[in-house]
C-alpha cells in the first residue's frame, strides 16, 4: 500500500475483470469509489466495453453477505460439503467427457448432485 495514496481501495488487488482477466484498479468519480477496467482498444476482447466500473460499496456489501452466509453462517459445513460434492461431480464428468473425446468407451453419465435448499435462506443450489 502506498502511504502517500489519497484513497485506499481495500479490494484493489483482489478483483479481476471477468471479461478480460485483468486486475481492476481503484477509481473515484462523482462521489463514489469504483473498481474499474479500462484496457486499451488493441488489448480489449470482443464485447468488452471501453470501461467497466463496479461500485466498491456494492462489492463490499456483497462480499460481507457472502462471508456471513458461506464462511461464518450456521450452515457453512453443509454448504461446503455440497460445494465439494459439486466440484467432484464436475471433475468426474470432465474426465469422462475427455475419455469420450479421445475415442474411449462411451462415458457413463453420473447423476448430478441433488438440489439442496439452505434451511436458513431458502437458497437452492445444485
Ligand atoms: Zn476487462
Amino acid at each position: 500500500m502506498n502511504p502517500e495514496a489519497k484513497r485506499v481501495y481495500p479490494l484493489r488487488s483482489y478483483v479481476y475483470c471477468t471479461q478480460c482477466g485483468r486486475r481492476m484498479f481503484g477509481n473515484h468519480m462523482r462521489g463514489h469509489r469504483y473498481l474499474a477496467c479500462t484496457p486499451k482498444k488493441q488489448w480489449r476482447p470482443a464485447g468488452h466495453p471501453a470501461t467497466i466500473r463496479v461500485r466498491e460499496d456494492t462489492l463490499l456489501t456483497t462480499l460481507e453477505g457472502f462471508l456471513n452466509r458461506r464462511v461464518f453462517g450456521a450452515y457453512r459445513a453443509d454448504l461446503l460439503d455440497l460445494n465439494i460434492k459439486a466440484l467432484d461431480d464436475a471433475a468426474e464428468q470432465e474426465r469422462l467427457d475427455r475419455i469420450a473425446s479421445l475415442g474411449g468407451r462411451s462415458p457413463r453419465t453420473r447423476p448430478k448432485a441433488s438440489a439442496y435448499v439452505c434451511p436458513e435462506h431458502g437458497v437452492t443450489a445444485k
